[in-house]
């Protein structure tokens, strides 16, 4: 493969141990995108007119005819033997997590015993994979049987592990979404339609309007070996026990540290295989907890990012095996130190090149940013249930709401010198205020709040959906997560925002009033109507949780009823305008969230009562029968008095453990029980309630106590790898 580079080792002289860093002799721009079916590699395999045809196709989102496609097969094809692939696959996201491929080879029989190589147009463009092993809700039994798989031009082709990677989407038969890319388009679509009729009032030449995504990947690394030592971690991703270990994140020594040179070289590596699938990966660094690191990429056209994150989350995985180590992207697989998340820094720009959440130089880009932040304002006020139940899942609830992450309850940060200005907007809408000042940018006539330009430095970290400087950052997403389920509730709601904006502001120009006073008027409307979800403050705090409850906001905590705010008239009302869902298709969906929910719980509830009786249990009735056989030996040799003294810190030991063992026997049966009662439930929603009101606690007490016995039972008999260890060998 002509992507083959060649490495020379150079000595990391931050590593005690002297670990070799393989840095590739080639530059990054000589292999970026050498797996990737992009507009070069169209334009040397296909014929011009294909060419021609796709690139149109793609840039005006056209369907593709089935002529030009059977062309760009042959050339898809040819790319991609030359380039080492023997087989092709649709690629997609299914509603379980990560992504589905079902490969075939570039083969058919050639009528002579033979075979030659070959790929249709037809195959490129749809497929029908058998969906009936899919999450779908209910969806394939109502309606029918097949589903379909169909290219979505607007991501390009790869080659991964010597197979081409079609990126599509994946819907029923009768039309209804069954992945997470149907939905994303068709979000990223009206938001284009909404964003770009209320662009036009700032520039009448404004075609498009792109939602920008840049995530930022947060993950835990652990060394290969103590993970297969570890079921919990196996089998579902996080540690159902462990005590914290003595030291952990109270230095703060991790974040932002010299990255261990183990580590570097997987990152190295990592990002080699981004550059060459074309994922931007720029940053990388520690995080707060132990172990734990980041990436990120330059940010993207969202539906691009995201193809890029999940594709990145496989990467990560085998890369990481590759230098012994496994990478767990579970939102919380320690506890006791910070959880991982996935910011999703956000934003709108015009095919004019304005990123519409910048201040600009005049007082129409200041109005034209202000009316942009706005309107999201008030899309996350009126969505935020929605918004909180479009990142929560089974695994991301461990994070919510403990207090390092985002609270479980979505607030909007904006800053002081943003607040200011939409104060000030309230009281007195008039553009005068956001008057020109030199190159300074946005800047208020009003003597008190002399700011100049809107500062990215003034950051809030506790807060789920932070404006930060020309963006907004949505942190409460989950590090394990499809990026596509927040982007479809943000993208939907702003753009039906815009759309409810730009039909009020046409009303009142239509009847007189000019422009600029409408938009003002409309802008104060929203900020007056809005501001309850604007909240600078500590969102950890106990107070926020009151102050957020009187003013209205969604304060739910359990994961399965927040799913209920995908059903609520509000959200089905706003999904059908904007065309992004049906009622049926959050229906469907919402029985797989409650599915999905109970058998991750249910798994590790498994898991964990297996761990707490053929591991846990016996281990300690072995350290706990050394003691009960030091304390009758030292009975026979001392007398009576003497020797209760000597065998009395021994006797509490046993005691104490007794209790433990006793509470975890009898906790495990009452799980076990409760999981019974609980699968009896026909109702998915019902169920997953029952699993999270009656499983889950059991669990949590469960542990406590393994966590105690870890604490006195005989550390060489203790059967699973400890916390000093998963996190601080590398
Ligand atoms: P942080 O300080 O929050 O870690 P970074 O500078 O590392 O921020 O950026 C995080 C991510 O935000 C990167 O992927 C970056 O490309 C992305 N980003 C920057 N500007 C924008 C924007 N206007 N829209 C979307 N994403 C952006
Ligand atoms: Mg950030």
């Amino acid at each position: 493969m002509s992507t083959s580079l060649r490495f020379k080792s150079v000595e990391d002289a931050s590593s005690r141990k002297a670990v070799k860093v393989d840095i590739p002799s080639a530059r990054p721009e000589s292999y970026y995108g050498c797996q990737v079916f992009n507009r070069q590699k169209m334009f040397e395999y296909l014929p011009k007119e294909t060419f021609e045809a796709l690139v149109k196709a793609i840039d005006n989102k056209e369907a593709l005819g089935r002529d030009v496609a059977d062309d760009v097969a042959k050339g898809m094809m040819r790319w991609a033997v030359d380039n080492g692939a023997r087989h092709y696959t649709h690629w997609f996201h299914p509603l379980t997590d990560g992504t589905a491929e079902k490969h075939d080879a570039f083969v058919e029989h050639d009528g002579k015993g033979g075979v030659i190589e070959k790929f249709s147009g037809k195959l490129l463009v749809q497929q029908e994979p058998d969906a009936s092993s899919f999450p779908n809700g209910g969806i394939r039994n109502t309606f029918e049987a097949r589903g379909y798989s169909a290219w979505d031009i607007s991501s390009p082709a790869f080659i991964l592990g010597g197979t081409l990677c079609i990126p599509t989407i994946f819907i029923s038969y009768t039309g209804e979404a069954l992945d997470y890319k149907t939905p994303l388009l068709r979000a990223l679509n009206s938001v284009d339609k909404a964003g770009t009729r209320v662009a036009r009032y700032f520039d009448p030449e404004v075609n498009h309007v792109t939602s920008n995504l840049g995530w930022e990947q947060e993950y835990f690394l652990v060394d290969e070996a103590l993970y297969a030592a570890r079921p919990d971690l196996v089998m579902t991703g996080r540690t159902l026990m462990g005590h914290e270990s003595a030291k952990n994140q109270q230095l703060e020594d991790h974040y932002f540290g010299a990255i261990p040179s183990r580590v570097k070289a997987f990152m190295l590596d990592l990002e080699i295989e981004c550059h060459k699938l074309g994922i931007p990966a720029k940053t990388r660094h520690n995080e707060v907890a132990p172990n734990q690191f980041e990436l990120a990429p330059i940010f993207e056209e969202t539906n691009l990012a995201n193809d890029h994150n999940l594709l990145l989350m496989s990467l990560m995985d085998e890369v990481a095996r590759r230098h012994n180590f496994r990478v767990l992207l579970h939102e919380k697989p320690f506890g006791g130190v910070n959880g991982s998340g996935k910011h999703n820094n956000w934003s709108l720009s015009t095919d004019r090149g304005v990123l519409l959440f910048g201040p600009g130089k005049t007082k129409e880009q200041n109005l034209q940013f202000i009316t942009f932040v706005v309107n999201v304002m008030a899309a996350v006020h009126r969505h935020n249930a929605l918004l909180k139940a479009s990142i929560i899942t089974a695994t991301n609830a461990h994070r919510l709401g403990a207090n390092e992450a985002p609270p479980a309850i979505i607030s909007m940060f904006l800053g002081t010198q943003l607040s200011a200005i939409l104060d000030e907007i309230e009281k007195n809408p008039s553009d005068d205020i956001l008057a020109l000042s030199g190159k300074e940018g946005l800047r208020l006539d009003v003597a008190q709040i002399p700011e100049l330009m809107i500062d990215n430095t003034d950051r809030n970290r506790t807060s789920p959906f932070a404006f930060t400087g020309n963006r907004f950052e949505f942190r409460a997403v989950g590090s394990s997560a499809n990026c596509a389920s927040a982007m479809i509730a943000l993208n939907a709601a702003v753009a039906d925002q815009l759309n409810d904006f730009a039909d009020k502001v046409d009303k009142a120009v239509a009847s007189g009033t000019p422009l600029n006073e409408a938009l003002l008027n409309e802008i104060k409307r929203l900020i007056g109507e809005s501001k309850d979800i604007h909240f600078d403050g500590n969102g950890y705090s106990e107070e926020w949780k009151q102050e957020a409850a009187r003013r209205g906001l969604d304060t739910e905590t359990s994961a399965p009823l927040m799913y209920d705010a995908y059903l609520s008239d509000q959200s089905v009302e706003m999904f059908g305008r904007t065309g992004v869902f049906s009622k049926l298709e959050l229906e469907a969906r919402n029985e797989v969230k409650w599915e999905m929910y109970t058998k991750k719980v249910q798994i590790e509830a498994r898991v964990l009562g297996d761990l707490a009786i053929n591991h846990i249990l016996p281990a300690a009735t072995r350290y706990q029968s050394t003691l009960l056989d030091n304390v009758f030996k030292i009975k026979q040799l001392f007398k009576s008095d003497k020797a209760d003294t000597i065998a009395a810190q021994d006797m509490k030991s046993i005691e104490e453990m007794s209790e433990h063992m006793a509470a975890i026997r009898s906790e495990v049966e009452e799980m076990v029980e409760a999981r019974r009662q609980a699968n009896r439930i026909e109702c998915e929603r019902t169920k997953a309630i029952a699993y999270h009101d009656t499983v889950v606690p059991r669990m949590e007490t469960i542990r406590y106590h393994i966590d105690k016995l870890e604490l006195m039972v005989d550390n060489e008999i203790w059967p699973l790898p400890k916390y000093r260890e998963l996190l601080f060998v590398r």
